[in-house]
């Protein structure tokens, strides 16, 4: 892969995107050898247009931006980096620079906190509680928020139907971590019906 660095005074302008919930992070600019500082340590290094020098995304934050994909745009002059984030890519503190909100991808973000109560055995957290009295009662809850679902389905309160579906697809979640899924698998099987 090689950028041109001609076009533009030796800057390109390359655009951070989360890996999972593909939100655009931030917008930054890279010379050449902040470009090659990324590739040798797949982490993201841009070149710094107010402090005149390279400048490692989370280098006083700790917040690094682990490199999984990058690819040029059509004339090679445009950088996108799909990118794990050790944190708020913004040095105010949000997720993004833009401050959107992840929208397809909510649920995979979801589905990374819920691993993450569990990993790192949270005591405090119900999600953890639950995945530690084993498959059985999370099928056990699944089931009862199914049916909870189904009786708010009969009824005309959109409120409550809509909690219970918001449940349901939380408890999902965690089944799916019980036996050791991901939501990524699941939506393999439901990408090859759709064939
Ligand atoms: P960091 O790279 O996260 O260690 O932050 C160090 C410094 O870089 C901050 O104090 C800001 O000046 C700047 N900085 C960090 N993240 C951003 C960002 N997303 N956009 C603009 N400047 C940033
Ligand atoms: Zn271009
Ligand atoms: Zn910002
Ligand atoms: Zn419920």
């Amino acid at each position: 892969m090689k950028p041109n660095f001609n076009k533009s005074n030796g800057l390109i302008p390359v655009i951070i995107q989360d890996e999972i919930t593909l939100q655009v992070l931030m917008l930054g600019y890279m010379n050449a050898d902040a470009f090659n500082k990324t590739v040798a340590e797949q982490k993201v290094t841009f070149y710094s247009r107010s402090k005149n020098r390279i400048w490692t995304k989370g280098e006083t934050s700790g917040n690094f931006l682990w490199v999984k994909d990058m690819r040029l745009d059509c004339d090679d002059d445009t950088l996108l980096i799909t990118a794990k984030a050790d944190g708020p890519t913004c040095h105010k503190g949000a997720v993004s620079c833009f401050n959107t909100e992840p929208k397809k991808g909510f649920l995979y973000r979801l589905e990374q906190t819920i691993h993450e109560r569990i990993d790192e055995n949270f005591e405090d957290s119900y999600t953890n509680q639950l995945y530690k009295k084993g498959i059985n009662k999370v099928a056990q809850k699944v089931g009862e928020e199914a049916v909870e679902l189904v009786i708010e389905a009969k009824d005309n309160d959109a409120e409550l139907f809509k909690n219970e579906a918001a449940d349901l697809l939380y408890h999902y979640l965690i089944l799916l971590k019980s036996k050791g899924f991901t939501l990524e698998e699941i939506e393999a099987v439901l990408k090859e019906r759709e064939k």
